[in-house]
């Protein structure tokens, strides 16, 4: 789904959120029928999204936690990922979907999915919460993705403003 590009601010609001989530949720259901998909969340952004796609999708799975940082300042990867926080459990033989928060120059994404494809584990592949296309660097692909956005810095709903403003039930840009 894209939201409308220009240069107004990004507002998705709650209602909008949950229904794309339980759209996403349906598909993987389809796709992943007969299977127990490994959901890991990309910690910290994705929690929220990652909780509420976890109870969307209704079907046995099982989940993990991943935390990546990159250096830099907190609004822009330096393209050099380090892994903060690594899996509790194995993913060998196991279908992966990889949770993330969002895509923005594709670079974290990208040292993830190296990372865990050397784990051997039987698919891989990634659902987005957001997307920003025009500020990629590296391609990636995105299964499950929910709002494609414009580039502009946005917060709430798990993402961060300064570690703040996680908690805002509701995903924006407005200053
Ligand atoms: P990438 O490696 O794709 O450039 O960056 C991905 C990470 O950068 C995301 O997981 C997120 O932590 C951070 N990021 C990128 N764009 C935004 C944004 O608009 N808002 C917030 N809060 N974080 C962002």
């Amino acid at each position: 789904m894209s939201l409308a590009p220009g240069n107004g601010p990004v507002q998705i609001t709650q209602d909008q959120l949950q229904a794309r989530i339980h759209e996403i949720a349906a598909k993987i259901r389809e796709d992943y029928h007969g299977m127990e998909p490994h959901l890991i969340c990309v910690l910290n952004g994705a929690f929220m999204f990652h909780a509420d796609l976890v109870r969307a999708i209704d079907m046995p799975c099982t989940i993990d936690f991943l935390q990546a940082s990159s250096y830099g300042n907190a609004k822009q990867s330096s393209g050099e990922v380090r892994i903060v926080k690594d899996l509790q459990f194995p993913i060998s033989d196991r279908h992966v979907i990889l949770i993330e928060d969002i895509v923005d120059t594709g670079i974290t994404m990208n040292y993830l999915l190296h990372y865990l494809e050397g784990r051997g584990p039987a698919s891989l592949k990634i659902a987005a919460l957001l997307s920003k296309p025009s500020r990629r660097k590296v391609e990636i692909p995105v299964e499950y993705l929910g709002f494609t956005i414009p580039d502009a810095f946005v917060y709430g709903y798990g993402l961060d403003r300064s570690q703040f403003d996680r908690n805002l039930p509701f995903i924006t840009s407005q200053e």
